[in-house]
């Protein structure tokens, strides 16, 4: 059954986290939605929250440790007090933006792997390294797998190109296929699309040959929008 995850990023309040929440737990209860939903708050609003049991809520970062002295960073003390158990780890934010490293990324993997997390775990290339060509652009995704236990089994991944996330530049279904047949032969885990997927092209990614659901940001923050796009998948499952 093909997976569908929001990632919130910098967007919506506690307040208007709660009330996205509850509005899409009773759509997942009243049309019986059996896909794996997953939802990505910011920080401050995560809480407790009494979903489904396939509405999973998850934290968009977590350092790697439990607590401690990491001015502006969350432990998993502080996940595990809201009974969070998945995660979002290596994000094109956060590798550029944020600038985290591989290391580091490993690091917070092999950390939350250690506590039984489900992890959705992000690859993607940018465009200068799409432009050099598909041989650079793998090489460069596989990098961004090193240190990471590709066997694990509560691990998704999600192919991200950087050049199609927030832009609204949908990568080609030739461009997608190509990329998740060569992750399928090295990871037999789900694995996501994600990059400006909306209402309206949701349905032909998710015919695309290995991708086994999509991760999506802007277009998922109005909760009829990711209504629309959650019954899309169901009906793709
Ligand atoms: C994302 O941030 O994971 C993402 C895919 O964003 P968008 O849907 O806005 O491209």
């Amino acid at each position: 059954m093909k997976i569908i995850a929001s990632n919130f990023k910098t967007n919506h309040t506690r307040k208007t986290t709660r009330e996205f929440v509850e509005d899409l737990d009773n759509y997942i209860k009243d049309n019986e939605v059996k896909n794996d939903v997953f939802i990505f708050p910011s920080a401050t609003a995560l809480d407790n929250f009494d979903t489904q049991s396939n509405l999973n809520i998850g934290a968009q970062n977590g350092y790697f440790v439990k607590n401690g002295s990491f001015t502006g960073e969350i432990g998993s003390d502080q996940i595990d007090e809201f009974g969070i158990k998945t995660i979002l780890i290596g994000h094109s934010e956060r590798r550029h933006i944020i600038h985290e490293s591989q290391n580091e990324i490993a690091k917070k993997f092999n950390f939350y792997k250690a506590l039984g997390y489900t992890i959705i775990y992000c690859v993607g290339e940018p465009l200068s390294v799409k432009e050099q060509g598909i041989t650079q652009t793998l090489g460069y995704i596989f990098e961004q797998l090193n240190g990471i236990d590709l066997e694990y089994e509560k691990l998704i991944v999600a192919y991200e190109p950087v050049w199609a996330i927030g832009t609204g530049v949908v990568a080609t279904a030739e461009d997608i296929a190509v990329i998740h047949k060569k992750l399928k032969k090295k990871i037999t885990k789900p694995i996501l699309y994600g990059g400006s997927v909306k209402p309206e092209n949701l349905d032909e990614i998710l015919k695309i040959d290995n991708v086994d659901g999509t991760l999506i940001g802007t277009s998922s923050w109005d909760v009829e929008s990711f209504k629309k796009m959650i019954d899309i998948t169901k009906n793709n499952s």
